[in-house]
């Protein structure tokens, strides 16, 4: 290994039973060459970000080389994908294995279109730029929302064209994640496991994952409750920022409760629960107003996997497993009400507070009004709000609220910090990150960078991010999403 770059790695989850992978050395490229590298996570991970830029490491970015340490594996997990149970599995990815950071945290290191493994079917295992770079985009702009997510530390292009409906530039994106078990994973072992393999699985995640339940009483179902609770809290934030995953699909929800799989998502502009991007989702299945409730079905799928290990007696672990599953919901609602509270810069609770939040989000509706904008000028200047202000509708709930604010025993100030860190200015708005991968599918990245300095910051008012802010212009809709570049 290129001396002192950091790597330090292990590979426990090779130590499960061979049926949750199959080894797999990512497929070499033709010249990978280093897009973008992210100092922050490279720092995080313990890695010299310097030394990274060196041709050894880009060749390790690239899949052309592997770190000290490093075993490759592709894992295994199965998925409800729109509804449906498949066999799926890293079609086009492998973990090279855990860095060890200098904090002794374990974090999955994955390349994302590494070439075609046991489990691509008919893929060919690779990546376009335009979509791992909008991962890049929008996971550290997830994680600087404060909202859990797997990060990205670098792309690189392949060097190779790779064949969509054109032929596109190939391109590699190095994923760290908090691990990448998923409920599809749970489900794969339920499936095609012995319950001795499903609980090998359930006690790896829970020593890596949740320690903490290791000696409770019922370790499996603390594994459920925690999961659930870490989900309605995931959720809850997409919501509170009109972030649409776009696939929701069983495979595509982590244990950790971290987002993961940027494909098809998409910030709304304008209120409206029935918000789809995703060219796919004809139904609407996984819209913004349907996500908690998607949410809710999937950790169902997960807590089926889970019955036999809950209880010896089935039917009784079915009443756990249900009894969880329904607490998942309040959860949800509770977290989601706080986080509207501290939106509109309510500190304590009141009863009222739920028709104060649904009403304007009713107005806000009925206006077509951004979602994003509305709560900056409520935070900003309420008296500027576009396509509510002067309203009928609007100004009586302007006055409830200014009445409930003033009403508190906090000062105004407090009020309005809470607002301030609850309320970003700017999200990674479609139009923007389109132009970035525009820009830098023509090999201009500068567009992205800037893109990315913004994003670092949202909550950040100052000027220079106004330009950012605007909505499209409404001849730019419907905007539209693909999976699967
Ligand atoms: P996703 O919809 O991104 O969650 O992916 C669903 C499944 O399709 C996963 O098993 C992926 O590994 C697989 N997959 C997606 N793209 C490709 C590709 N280009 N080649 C092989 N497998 C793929
Ligand atoms: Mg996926
Ligand atoms: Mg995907």
């Amino acid at each position: 290994e290129k001396t002192g770059t950091g790597w330090n790695m292990d590979n426990s989850y090779t130590r499960l039973p061979e049926k949750f992978f199959s080894n797999n050395s990512p497929n070499p490229v033709n010249s990978p060459k280093l897009v973008v590298l992210n100092e922050a996570v490279a720092d995080l991970l313990g890695l010299d970000a310097k030394k990274l830029e060196d041709d050894d490491n880009v060749a390790v970015f690239g899949g052309n080389q592997i770190p000290e340490g490093s075993t490759p594996i592709a894992q295994a997990y199965a998925g409800h994908q729109f509804g449906h149970f498949n066999m799926l599995g890293d079609g086009r990815a492998v973990l090279l294995g855990e860095q060890i950071t200098p904090e002794e945290e374990r974090l999955d290191i994955q390349l994302k279109g590494s070439g075609r493994t046991a489990y691509s079917r008919g893929g060919d295992g690779r990546a376009a730029l335009g979509p791992m770079l909008r991962e890049y985009i929008i996971s550290e702009a997830m994680h600087a929302l404060k909202i859990p997510t797997t990060r990205s530390l670098a792309v690189v292009t392949t060097g190779e064209s790779i064949l969509r409906e054109t032929e596109l530039p190939g391109a590699i994106l190095t994923r760290v994640a908090a691990s990448h078990i998923r409920v599809g994973t749970f489900e794969y072992a339920a499936e095609f496991a012995s319950v001795e393999e499903l609980k090998g699985l359930a006690d790896y995640t829970i020593k890596r994952h949740y320690p903490e339940n290791e000696s409770s009483e019922n370790p499996y179902l603390s594994l459920l409750k925690e999961v659930i609770k870490r989900q309605a809290d995931l959720i809850a934030k997409w919501q509170l920022v009109g972030f649409i995953h776009g696939v929701m699909n069983t495979d595509n929800m982590t244990i950790s409760g971290e987002t993961i799989d940027y494909g098809p998502c998409a910030f709304m502009n304008e209120y409206d629960p029935s918000t789809v991007f995703s060219s796919i989702d004809r139904q609407g299945r996984y819209a913004y107003g349907n996500q908690p409730y998607i949410g809710g079905w999937n950790l169902a799928r997960l807590a089926e996997a889970l019955l036999p290990l809950l209880h010896e007696d089935q039917e009784k672990a079915l009443e756990l497993a249900q009894d969880a599953v329904a607490e998942y919901s309040n959860l949800y609602k509770s977290r989601w009400f706080s986080g509207m509270r501290a939106k509109l810069g309510i500190i304590n609770e009141e009863e009222e507070d739920e028709t104060l939040i649904e009403d304007l989000l009713s107005i806000m509706q009925k206006h077509k009004a951004d979602f994003t904008n509305t709560f900056r000028s409520l935070t900003y200047d309420a008296t500027k709000i576009t396509n509510l202000s002067g309203t009928p509708e609007f100004s009586p709930w302007l006055e409830r609220w200014e009445k409930r604010i003033e009403g508190q025993k906090e000062s105004r100030e407090s009020s309005y910090e809470l607002m301030r860190s609850s309320n970003p200015v700017v999200i990674p708005r479609n139009h923007k990150v389109e132009e970035a991968l525009k820009a830098a599918n023509e090999g201009d990245y500068s567009v992205m960078k800037s893109l990315l300095r913004v994003l670092s910051s949202p909550y950040d008012n100052s000027i220079e991010n106004t330009d950012y802010c605007s909505p499209p212009a409404s001849t730019d809709q419907p905007y539209q999403t693909f999976c699967g570049t």
